[in-house]
């Protein structure tokens, strides 16, 4: 996808912090946190949204699960806790359409969310 933000990001065409990297995924620092910890993790390969994810593509959704809580635990917030969040379409405030889940933590978050 030429003019995806994210898509560059995987290409390496523009920089991030990253934090994680495997075959299917990445993981950077998001660029305006919203918490002392705020990551983004998504697929290399270019989907919109969720709703743009194939059930064929299941084990790419339980992959980014399972990375986001080792992410987690290496950066040693897993037992005081963190959020994933999954911002789909109009209504829920996303505003970059190449699919990412959130990793929000390092401090008490309020629910329910804005
Ligand atoms: P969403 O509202 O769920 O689409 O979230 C998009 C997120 O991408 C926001 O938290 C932005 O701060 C973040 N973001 C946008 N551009 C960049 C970038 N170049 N590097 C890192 N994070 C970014
Ligand atoms: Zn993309």
């Amino acid at each position: 996808m030429e003019d995806c933000i994210f898509c560059k990001i995987v290409n390496k065409d523009i920089p991030s912090e990253l934090i994680f990297e495997d075959e299917q995924i990445i993981a950077f620092n998001d660029i305006n946190p919203q918490a002392p910890i705020h990551i983004l993790i998504i697929p290399k390969e270019h989907f919109a949204s969720l709703n743009d994810i194939p059930d064929e593509k299941k084990e790419l959704l339980s992959h980014i699960l399972l990375r986001a809580r080792q992410i987690a635990q290496n950066i040693g917030i897993e037992e005081k806790g963190y959020r994933i969040v999954l911002n789909t379409a109009r209504d829920s405030g996303q505003e970059v359409f190449h699919i990412h889940f959130h990793l929000l933590g390092g401090r008490r978050m309020t629910w329910p969310p804005g």
